[in-house]
């Protein structure tokens, strides 16, 4: 059981904050209007969010989710599914799943991804992963890590372009970051799961798992007021017994074929160096296996991030490279012709014919028949303002920000000297 005085002392870290910043947003608007990267990385309270915190209805920020409380709304929810989670044990530590690789059996009993890659469950009833795009020479667009707080510039290019992404946020920045957040669902990006901490998935406990995901779901619905019905494990690391707990929250689970290896560039703790010409070459082999015919009978996934200024800059130079040498760049959900992304029903987003036709966003109606689900057909394509539209940013800090790019760098350094340090 989580002791409750962690939660506080996580809420007091948003509570405590120093004095009232003139820059601060007040809503996604005001956040989305600035353009200063230093600016945007400035923290600001946010009502909902610290409130949540203050009555412990979340983990404490950027910590392994420890337990869930039996008092919290979603204990039972877990109760109802653990007993019937395939009795599969947890592997290696929560930085390192690799470490048991060299003794995991080569049968692969678990479809565990880290060990071969696996994408077609061995329980019965699970539906394989997605890893690549049902249509040909189609490229399954999205950003791991975000909300990131400087993303402004990045989300502009993308908005200028007219092109929607699928975004997999962190719960743990989505809490500190809320009006970043809120932008992605305003401009219509494809919302997901990408845990709360951001650890290695199969080494939690059955009970961790699913509070990893569930209290990613309930930060993104707070804070956008749409509930995500998809995931994508950190470091690709699933297997049937996480792939499962996913499933009965209604998740997704999304991998990837190709990598940019963009988050691993300049970053001096990780030997051998990758230099930014090294993602290049990334980019540059993808594009060129698109122009080669490669994806001529399905498309492609490629694991990029939202993670730092350099990620975001490299995706938005490639681009116009990636736009000539593909047919079409989607959302994951949009090739899957997802309509009803949320497990809420009034937002929808376009099917693939739409969306390549030229509509960007969800079409009232659309969603009607699709494989998303039941939706009756009153999408708006936007998710602005959701349940959070009552609070208004005010305050925030200038000194001792929660910066996430410092955060992650402190949390790169666990993933390296394992085998999948390669892969965030
Ligand atoms: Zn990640």
């Amino acid at each position: 059981m989580r002791v409750g005085t962690s939660r506080l002392a996580a809420a007091g870290t948003l509570l405590l904050l120093g004095r009232v910043h003139a820059a601060a947003p007040t809503d996604e608007t005001s956040e989305a209007a600035i353009k200063d990267a230093t600016a945007e990385c400035t923290s600001y309270n946010y009502p909902p969010v610290s409130n949540a915190m203050s009555s412990n209805s979340f983990p404490p920020l950027w910590q392994p989710v420890a337990s869930v409380p039996t008092s919290d709304p979603g204990y039972a929810k877990f109760l109802a599914m653990n007993a019937s989670i395939p009795p599969i044990a947890p592997k290696g530590t929560l930085g390192a799943p690799s470490n048991v690789i060299d003794t995991y059996p080569a049968t692969d009993p678990d479809c565990w991804w880290s060990s071969a890659q696996c994408t077609t469950p061995k329980v019965a009833g699970l539906k394989p992963d997605i890893s690549n795009m049902p249509e040909p020479n189609t490229l399954g667009y999205g950003f791991d890590d975000g909300p990131n707080c400087s993303h402004n510039a990045f989300y502009d290019y993308l908005t200028s372009k007219n092109q929607k992404a699928t975004m997999y946020y962190i719960g743990s920045s989505v809490m500190i970051w809320p009006l970043q957040a809120q932008r992605a669902a305003t401009d219509g990006h494809e919302i997901c799961v990408h845990t709360w901490s951001h650890r290695s998935m199969t080494a939690f406990t059955n009970e961790q798992a699913y509070g990893e995901l569930y209290y990613t779901m309930q930060a993104i619905k707070l804070v956008t007021g749409v509930t995500p019905t998809c995931w994508r494990p950190p470091l690709g690391d699933v297997d049937d017994r996480i792939r499962y707990i996913a499933a009965q929250l209604g998740l997704e689970t999304i991998l990837w074929k190709y990598d940019a290896f963009d988050w691993k560039a300049n970053d001096p703790a990780i030997v051998p160096p990758v230099t930014p010409a090294d993602v290049q070459k990334n980019y540059d082999n993808l594009i060129a296996a698109a122009q080669s015919g490669t994806f001529n009978s399905a498309g492609a996934i490629m694991l990029t991030h939202e993670l730092n200024n350099f990620t975001m800059q490299t995706a938005v130079d490639n681009y116009d490279k990636l736009a000539a040498a593909f047919q079409h760049i989607v959302p994951v959900g949009v090739g899957y012709n997802k309509t009803q992304p949320y497990v809420e029903t009034n937002v929808t987003q376009p099917n693939f014919q739409q969306y390549t036709s030229g509509s960007r966003t969800g079409t009232p109606g659309s969603s009607a028949g699709a494989s998303g689900g039941s939706a009756s057909g009153s999408g708006t394509g936007s998710a602005k303002g959701g349940a959070a539209t009552g609070g208004s940013a005010q305050g925030g800090q200038s000194a001792g920000v929660v910066h996430q790019a410092s955060v992650f760098a402190a949390l790169g350094l666990a993933f390296v000297g394992g085998a999948l340090a390669c892969v965030l």
